[in-house]
C-alpha cells in the first residue's frame, strides 16, 4: 500500500492503527504496559524510549500527514520544542529565531538558554533578509513560525530552508498554527516540522501534547535526547491523539472554511479597525501565503476601533469561549496583551505589533 496514493482523510483515519489480531476490533488497542518481556530482537520497550506499540504507530500517521519520514510525540508541545532545540544547539551554538514567537517558545529561550551558554538572536522582523541579517559564524539552527502567533504574519518558508541549507544550518518550523492540512514546510526544504498537538491535531481542548517530524538521522538525534530528558507522552494521551487525528482533516476543513467567512464578514465590520488573516486579499503576504498554503486555516486576529474596551467585549461573548488555548471545534477568543503574551513588557509587545485593542481568534466547527 503506497502512502502517497491515500487521501487525507483515509491517512488520519488508518496510518498507523494497530491491528486487534486477539478480538479482531475495529480500533487500535491501548497498550499500558510500562514492561515488555525481551524478545530477542534487540528491542527495549519502555514508554520513556519513545518505543511502545501506540507510540510507535501513532508516529506514522503524523510523519505521513506532514510528509516526513519519522517522528516523535511528546507531552506537550514545548517539550517538543524544547527537545529538538537542545537535540541540535550546545553551549556555544546560536539559534535564530523569529521575533514573532508563540509567548512560551520566547520565554523558553530567553529563560533557559543563559543557563546552557547557548547564544540566540531574535530576528528585527519575518522578512528572509531579517533571518540572514541575523545568522553568525557558529549559528546552527534557524527556528520559524508561519502564519505567526497571533498576527497571522507569514513568513517565505522556502526562502529561509535555502538560507540555512545554503550554509549547512539546521531549520525548523513550529507548524501548530497552520497543522499538517492545510501547510507541510518539509515540502519547501524545511529540515523539522513541529506541533503542540494540544492544538489542532488534538482538537478538542482535552488533550496535551507535542510531536516533531523530520527525517531519521534528525529525528534520530532528537530520540537520543529525548530518552534523557524524558519528554515522551503517556500511552493512554497517545491513543486519545489517535482518535482524534481521525478528524483532523475533517474538523480542520471546516474550521478554515468557518474562519474564511468570518474574517471577510469582520473586516468590512464597523467596530472592527483592521483584520490579520493570509486568506484576505489586502494581508501583506496573501500571494505569499497562496503559494505555500494549501489553505489559510482557522486562526485570525483583529483589532477593535479605539473606544471599544476588549475586556468588555471578552465578557460579553456568549458562545465563544474566552480561553487561553486554541484549534478546539469550539471556536475561542482571547486577548494576546492580557494572556499569551501578558509576559512581554508592554515595550515588547508595542515592538511586536500586540496592541491592547487586538483579539486572537480561534475558529471553531
Ligand atoms: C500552544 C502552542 C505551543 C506550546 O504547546 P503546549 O502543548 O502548550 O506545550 C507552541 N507553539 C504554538 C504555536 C502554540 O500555539
Amino acid at each position: 500500500m503506497s502512502k502517497k496514493k491515500l487521501g487525507v482523510n483515509t491517512i488520519c483515519t488508518h496510518v498507523g492503527e494497530i491491528k486487534d489480531e486477539q478480538f479482531k476490533g475495529a480500533i487500535s488497542p491501548i497498550y499500558l504496559s510500562t514492561s515488555y518481556e525481551f524478545d530477542n530482537v534487540d528491542i527495549k520497550r519502555y514508554p520513556r524510549y519513545f518505543n511502545t506499540p501506540n507510540q510507535e504507530h501513532l508516529v506514522k500517521k503524523i510523519a505521513t500527514l506532514e510528509h516526513a519520514e519519522d517522528a516523535l510525540i511528546f507531552g506537550s508541545g514545548m517539550a517538543a520544542i524544547s527537545h529538538m532545540f537542545l537535540a541540535f544547539l550546545q553551549k556555544g551554538d546560536h539559534l535564530v529565531v523569529q521575533n514573532t514567537l508563540y509567548g512560551g517558545t520566547s520565554n523558553f529561550i530567553k529563560e533557559e538558554f543563559p543557563k546552557y551558554g547557548i547564544e540566540f538572536t531574535f530576528t528585527n522582523g519575518y522578512q528572509t533578509s531579517d533571518f540572514e541579517a541575523a545568522i553568525q559564524s557558529n549559528t546552527k539552527l534557524i527556528h520559524i513560525e508561519t502564519p505567526s502567533n497571533p498576527l497571522l504574519t507569514i513568513t517565505d518558508i522556502k526562502a529561509v530552508a535555502d538560507l540555512a541549507n545554503a550554509r549547512g544550518i539546521v531549520s525548523s518550523i513550529d507548524n501548530t498554527f497552520a497543522s499538517p492540512i492545510n501547510q507541510n514546510p518539509l515540502d519547501f526544504g524545511i529540515d523539522l516540522v513541529m506541533h503542540s498537538a494540544t492544538k489542532y491535531l488534538g482538537g478538542h481542548s482535552d488533550i496535551l501534547a507535542g510531536a516533531v517530524a523530520g527525517s531519521k538521522d534528525h529525528i534520530e538525534r532528537i530520540w537520543n535526547v529525548g530518552k534523557n530528558l524524558g519528554g515522551s507522552l503517556s500511552d493512554f494521551t497517545v491513543w486519545m491523539l489517535e482518535r482524534s487525528m481521525k478528524t483532523l482533516a475533517l474538523r480542520v476543513k471546516a474550521q478554515t472554511k468557518n474562519a474564511r467567512k468570518l474574517a471577510e464578514f469582520l473586516d468590512v465590520h464597523d467596530a472592527v479597525a483592521k483584520v490579520n488573516y493570509p486568506g484576505l486579499k489586502d494581508h501583506p503576504e496573501h500571494e505569499l501565503a497562496t503559494s505555500q498554503m494549501k489553505d489559510f486555516g482557522a486562526m485570525m486576529s483583529f483589532e477593535l476601533v479605539e473606544g471599544i474596551d476588549a475586556m468588555a467585549f471578552q465578557r460579553e461573548l456568549k458562545l465563544i469561549k474566552s480561553t487561553m488555548s486554541l484549534a478546539g471545534v469550539e471556536s475561542m477568543m482571547l486577548l494576546p496583551s492580557e494572556t499569551s503574551h501578558a509576559l512581554l513588557s508592554p515595550e515588547e509587545r508595542d515592538a511586536v505589533g500586540i496592541s491592547n485593542q487586538l483579539i486572537r481568534f480561534s475558529v471553531g466547527i
